[in-house]
């Protein structure tokens, strides 16, 4: 279970539940019928981009925010998910997602980003560049 993040979400991004908030979207640009149905392939890797936590689309160029709560789950707005019939994606985020935020959050948010280094290659970028 995840304890929510200090970093931002899908959730600060537009202060709903998840399927309202996927629901709201589809009002405003209907195209597929979506069914609240989460696929555990193909698997979504959350990072993180500038302080935001977010996934990249493995369908097409697009990216969105990631929804932390529980179930995680990762909707495309540029595809709508489309190639899993509108499903939703499992997200997969990190278990040491809090030590990976901790480390990111002395930085200047524009540096931080997470793309899958260790906690050391994360600590040792920080003393490189002074933020300790
Ligand atoms: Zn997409």
């Amino acid at each position: 279970m995840l304890l929510g993040s200090q970093l931002i979400t899908a959730r600060d991004g537009w202060g709903h539940r998840f399927v309202d908030f996927t629901a709201f979207r589809m009002r405003s640009r209907p195209l597929i019928g979506l069914e609240f149905l989460i696929d555990d392939t193909p698997i979504v890797y959350a990072r993180v981009n500038h302080g935001r936590w977010i996934a990249d689309c493995p369908f097409c160029t697009g990216s969105e925010m990631v929804w932390f709560e529980e179930p995680s789950a990762f909707f495309c707005f540029s595809c709508r998910n489309k190639a899993v019939d509108g499903h939703l994606l499992r997200v997969d985020i990190p278990k040491n997602y809090m030590k990976i935020e901790d480390i990111l959050l002395i930085r200047h948010p524009v540096n931080r980003n997470w793309q899958g280094e260790t906690l050391s290659a994360l600590k040792s970028e920080n003393t490189k560049v002074g933020v300790i």
